[in-house]
C-alpha cells in the first residue's frame, strides 16, 4: 500500500489567496531557550494551504466544516490530469463522470520556485510513504499561482452530474472572473470543495482519498491534511 501526501506544507511564506494573511507560527517555549519542551502558537486563516470549503463559506445557515458528511472527504477518488490546459477547465475537458464521484483535478505545476522537493518514500513499516509535495509556497506572489480552476459552466455541469466532491491543486476552484459563481454553484448544491492540493508527482487514476480538515465549530473552512492511498503498490 502506497500513501501519497498531497497536502501543502504550512509555513510563513506559502501561497495564499490574494489578500489573505499568511500563517504566523510563534514559539511559546523552546528547548534552545532553556525550556524543557517545544511548543508554538499558530495563527491560521481557515482557507490556508490545503483546505476544505463547506457550504457555510458562502451561504448563511448551511453546514460548516464540522458538519460535513465524512464520506465527502474519505472514499474512492479519481485524479484527472489536466496539466496541459492553460485556461479555465470546461466540461468537455473532464469527460464522463458519475454521480457521487470524488474528483481531484491536477492542473499546471504550482512549484513556482522550482525547488521540487519530492521527498521520496520514507519507509514507515510496510507503508511506502511518499510526499506528493513540491513545497509550492515559497512565492507569495498570487500571480505565480496555477493549478486547475473551473469555468462557471463547468461548475454547473458538475452539479448536473451530481458529483460528491471536487478537489483542485489551485488555491481557488474558480476562474478569477467567475470565482464567486463557481463557488456558489458548487457549494449551494452541496458539493464539497477541496482547494490547494499538492500533486505534482501524482498520476491520473483511481485512489482512496483521506482528507481531514480541522473540526472547527461552524467553521467556514478548514485546513486539512490530505493523502491518497493506492492499494496495490
Ligand atoms: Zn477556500
Amino acid at each position: 500500500m502506497k500513501v501519497i501526501d498531497i497536502s501543502r506544507t504550512i509555513q510563513a511564506d506559502m501561497e495564499m489567496y490574494p489578500g489573505d494573511a499568511g500563517p504566523q507560527i510563534t514559539k511559546v517555549s523552546g528547548l534552545d531557550e532553556g525550556d524543557s519542551y517545544n511548543t508554538s502558537r499558530i495563527t491560521l486563516g481557515t482557507h490556508t494551504g490545503t483546505h476544505v470549503d463547506p457550504p457555510l463559506h458562502l451561504i448563511r445557515d448551511r453546514a460548516g466544516i464540522d458538519r460535513l458528511p465524512m464520506n465527502t472527504l474519505v472514499g474512492n477518488a479519481r485524479v484527472l490530469d489536466l496539466s496541459s490546459i492553460n485556461r479555465p477547465i470546461e466540461a468537455s475537458d473532464i469527460g464522463p463522470l458519475e454521480a457521487g464521484e470524488i474528483i481531484l483535478l491536477k492542473g499546471g505545476p504550482n512549484d513556482s520556485d522550482g525547488s521540487g522537493d519530492s521527498g521520496d518514500s520514507g519507509d514507515f513499516g510496510d507503508l511506502g510513504v511518499s510526499d506528493g509535495s513540491a513545497d509550492s509556497g515559497s512565492s507569495g506572489d498570487p500571480g505565480a499561482s496555477c493549478g486547475a480552476y473551473l469555468s462557471a459552466a463547468c461548475a454547473r455541469y458538475l452539479v448536473d452530474i451530481g458529483i460528491r466532491t471536487i478537489g483542485t491543486d489551485a488555491i481557488s476552484i474558480g476562474a478569477l472572473d467567475e470565482e464567486y459563481e463557481v463557488h456558489h454553484t458548487l457549494l449551494d448544491a452541496g458539493i464539497v470543495v477541496i482547494e490547494g492540493l499538492e500533486m505534482p508527482d501524482v498520476e491520473a487514476g483511481d485512489y482512496f482519498l483521506v482528507c481531514l480538515p480541522l473540526k472547527i465549530a461552524n467553521g467556514d473552512g478548514g485546513p486539512a491534511r490530505a493523502v491518497l492511498i493506492k492499494e496495490k503498490e
